[in-house]
């Protein structure tokens, strides 16, 4: 029954749950996003090839068009004026269908092409050759293509080259994806996924910088696990590193976009909260503090409670670092310890 509905329902986001097109074009549009290359800026690096491509196969227009769910959208362009086009006309998406080059030589002569408007009407497409450019893990993304307002034949050289050219433009989007995925390696850390404390510092420089300019209140919540120690010993050190990993991930899920959540070390993170009071700060920290008291973590060991302790402490007019109000919730953060842990203490 999917398989009839499948080629009945149009190109695009499907809506009915659990039929394989819909979860291909799903998959193919996340990993679309995960290159973070649609409306982005026009780079030399892709205005060259389109450039080379034209001369190359001797055509008055070539593109590097991304298929999105509703539009295909050129990264780069030369001989064309327009920025994206309906998918619903993209010769580009049947060209992502194929692993091959899909060559058309004469549109007008093709029925799935003869109406478009793109043939009758502006920029007059007769010839078209497309190259799709496909991720490591098999996705299409889009082509390297080129137009002809007349109609004309691709030889076996083109093909080579048009295909040459698609694995330029993928190398290159390929390598930019690495980069950003390194960047981000390089801000985590890597047993509970949270920020680092370099990061952290160098994102607390941010928020300083931010109000410099705008003279809004930065708070700063010093969080450490109660007799974290005791859960090692007690439960085994993979417990306590899943202790550590759930409770990050509780309070990452708990606080707002602008907050700076960060692994300090050990058992202990630090939060920058820009536009709280220390009242407000207490009061988040109380919400996250009775959180965590109230969701045991679950591990290979079983349910393990935990309780954490809090300093809270604000950036004041002046501070050009984050460092003196992080002494000062620290030093708050030794007073909650002092008076019994599981509670949040303000400098
Ligand atoms: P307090 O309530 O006073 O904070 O007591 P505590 O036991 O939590 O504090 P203490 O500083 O005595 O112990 C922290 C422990 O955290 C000691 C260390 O072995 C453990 N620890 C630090 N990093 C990790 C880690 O990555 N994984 C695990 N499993 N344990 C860690
Ligand atoms: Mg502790
Ligand atoms: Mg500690």
């Amino acid at each position: 029954m999917t398989a009839i509905i499948d080629t009945q329902l149009p190109d695009g986001l499907l809506d009915s749950g659990g039929c394989g097109l819909m979860n291909e074009e799903v998959l193919r549009l996340r990993t679309l996003d995960r290159y973070q290359v649609l409306d982005s800026q026009p780079e030399p690096q892709f205005n060259r090839i389109v450039t080379l491509a034209k001369r190359a196969l001797r055509v008055p227009i070539a593109l590097i068009s991304l298929v999105d769910e509703e539009r295909q959208w050129f990264k780069a362009r030369d001989g064309l004026n327009v920025e994206e086009t309906p998918r619903s006309l993209a010769f580009c998406d049947h060209a992502i269908r194929r692993r091959g080059v899909m060559v058309v030589e004469d549109a007008r002569l093709d029925v799935r092409f003869r109406d478009n408007p793109l043939v009758t009407g502006e920029p007059g497409i007769r010839f078209y050759a497309g190259a799709p450019l496909i991720t490591r893990d098999g996705q299409a993304l889009g082509t390297v293509c080129v137009i002809d307002r007349v109609s004309r034949s691709f030889d076996d050289d083109d093909r080579e080259t048009l295909t040459d050219l698609a694995a330029i433009v993928m190398d290159e989007l390929e390598l930019r994806l690495a980069n950003r995925e390194l960047a981000v390696l390089a801000q985590t850390d890597s047993l509970t996924g949270s920020l680092n404390r370099r990061t952290f510092f160098s994102l607390s420089e941010r928020e300083i910088g931010r109000r410099r300019r705008t003279g809004c209140d930065i708070a700063v919540l010093v969080l450490d696990i109660d007799h974290f120690k005791k859960i090692n010993d007690t439960y085994g050190h993979s417990a306590g590193d899943r202790v550590l990993a759930q409770f990050a991930d509780q309070i990452g899920q708990t606080i707002r976009v602008q907050d700076v959540f960060a692994r300090l070390g050990g058992e202990e993170f630090g939060l920058i909260l820009p536009d709280a009071s220390l009242n407000q700060a207490v009061e988040t920290g109380e919400r996250l503090r009775r959180i965590v008291e109230q969701t045991p973590i679950h591990t290979d060991a079983g349910p393990i409670k935990i309780t954490v302790s809090m300093g809270a402490a604000m950036v004041k007019p002046g501070e050009g670092s984050v460092e003196p109000a992080l002494q000062r919730a620290d030093q708050a953060l030794y007073r909650a310890k002092h008076c019994g842990r599981n509670r949040v203490v303000a400098a």
